[in-house]
């Protein structure tokens, strides 16, 4: 039978590389919480016209991107979600948070699907790390959130990441850079790839992001945002970099970063890696101090980032920083003989109330089978159950890289393991033991009972 294959530009995390992702997960949600973020979990699917309205009708994602959903009998598109600001600002003002104190701070770890052409960094369904602050206008705003995800990449153990920093101004002064740019471009239209002529016409800040190699020698030219901003704008972007500097975070100031979506305003920043090749930008971010208005609420800032987990993934393995290891086994049971498996499988079931990690054998290898089976996972004992040690209620717990064992007596058998492991998760055990066994006689003759007769 031919085999199905996962759709193109997605993947899938296995067993192996999970604990990866787990450990930068939990990671990510201590810094979060450290810096007073909440979770907010959103539906993979919205209306479609929430992207279009934000993002921006002239941008890749909403004129390319977008995987558009019919659902059967409804005439009303769904999208999958395709960025997390958007949807974070809808489930703002639907769940009324905009009523509450302020400002609101909201961290998400959720996918994102954009039919983009798959390539290494670059896939259609991706997880984004996203903070987002509601209701602060203030520079020192942007700066939290830029230190955020520096604290992040630190703790992390990264190096070697750029802030790149840019103010793009507000509907105030962006009109007239606008007129600056367009004058700029307007004559040399010839020489432009196809996409700048249209955002010439359509979208021309958007000119500044072409990643065309042809077009890079005009953008060097070009009148730079910064040099058009209002006194209120600069007031802002010098603000903030006061709040960096006294932070200690190093940026470059790179006046041709303009940002994808339409609806930026003042501060924008990214942050690469370059060892990445072309898709170097791991967080991506910036102020939209118009987005919430747009989204029907009250005149309220905005300020937060998207971070690419698979990019900050790639980083840490090109720098040797992967995080986390998968949780070891106290114990691989391994039986042999005409020892009961159900009578096992039970014994098994209260080692792991106790709040171990304990597996065993169900397919009828041999001895040795079991036992080269264990030592390929990450255990530390193998428990041997053999007709000898059943008859005698015991077992034989062998240390599996000294080879050393001895014979323990079933009843005993969680606490030799959680004393032999000594780990934090013998701890935990104790705790488990408590609620878990329902024997109500101690852990120890808990295990008694299901061995004893
Ligand atoms: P790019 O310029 O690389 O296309 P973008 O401007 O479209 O990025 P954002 O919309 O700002 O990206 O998303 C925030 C972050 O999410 C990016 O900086 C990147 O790390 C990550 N990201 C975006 N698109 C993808 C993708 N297709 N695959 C993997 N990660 C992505
Ligand atoms: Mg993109």
């Amino acid at each position: 039978m031919e085999r199905i294959q996962r759709p193109r530009g997605t993947y899938d995390v296995t067993p192996q590389e999970a604990p990866r992702w787990q450990a930068l997960e939990a990671r990510i949600r201590d810094v979060a919480a450290r810096f007073g973020f909440g979770e907010l979990r959103t539906p993979v699917i919205e209306a479609r016209e929430l992207f279009q309205r934000t993002v921006g009708e002239t941008t890749d994602i909403v004129q390319k991107e977008m995987y558009v959903l019919t659902p059967p009998g409804s005439d009303r598109q769904l999208v999958l979600r395709p960025e997390g600001t958007a949807a974070a600002v809808r489930a703002y003002l639907e769940n009324g948070l905009h009523n509450g104190p302020q400002p609101v701070k909201l961290f998400y770890i959720q996918p994102m699907f954009r039919h983009e052409r798959p390539q290494a960094g670059r896939y259609r369904q991706h997880v984004q790390f996203g903070v987002e602050i509601f209701g602060a206008g203030e520079a020192t705003a942007d700066a939290e959130i830029i230190a955020l995800a520096v604290t992040l990449f630190a703790e992390l153990g990264l190096e070697g990441l750029e802030v790149h920093l840019n103010s793009i101004g507000c509907p105030v002064c962006r009109p007239r850079y606008r007129q600056a740019l367009l004058e700029y471009y307007r004559p040399r239209a010839a020489e432009l790839c196809s996409d700048c002529r249209a955002r010439l016409e359509t979208n021309p800040l958007r000119l500044l992001d072409c990643k065309v190699p042809a077009d890079q020698p005009h953008k060097a030219g070009a009148p730079r945002t910064v040099d058009y901003l209002c006194d209120a704008c600069r007031d802002h972007f010098d603000q903030l970099q006061a709040a960096l500097a006294a932070l200690g975070i190093a940026y470059r100031l790179d006046s041709g970063l303009v940002r994808g979506l339409d609806y930026y305003t003042r501060t924008v920043f990214e942050i690469k890696y370059g060892g990445l090749g072309a898709q170097d930008t791991v967080c991506g971010g910036g102020r939209y101090d118009g987005l919430i208005e747009l989204l029907g609420g009250p005149p309220t800032p905005g300020v937060g980032f998207g971070m690419g987990l698979e990019r900050l993934l790639l980083t840490l393995e090109a720098l040797g920083r992967v995080p986390g290891a998968a949780r070891p086994l106290h114990a691989f049971v391994a039986v042999t003989g005409q020892v009961p498996r159900a009578r096992v499988l039970a014994l098994v079931q209260d080692l792991r109330r106790a709040g171990l990690a304990v597996d065993m054998d169900h397919v009828g290898r041999s001895l040795k089978a079991q036992l080269r089976a264990a030592a390929r996972l990450p255990v530390r004992y193998a428990v041997i159950l053999g007709d000898e040690e059943w008859a005698a209620g015991q077992a034989t717990v062998r240390h599996l890289e000294s080879g050393a064992q001895r014979r323990v007596a079933l009843a005993e058998l969680a606490a030799a393991l959680r004393e032999e492991a000594g780990s934090p998760a013998g701890e935990g055990g104790a705790d488990g033991d408590g609620h878990g066994s329902g024997h109500g006689k101690g852990h120890g003759q808990g295990r008694a009972e299901v061995e004893a007769e």
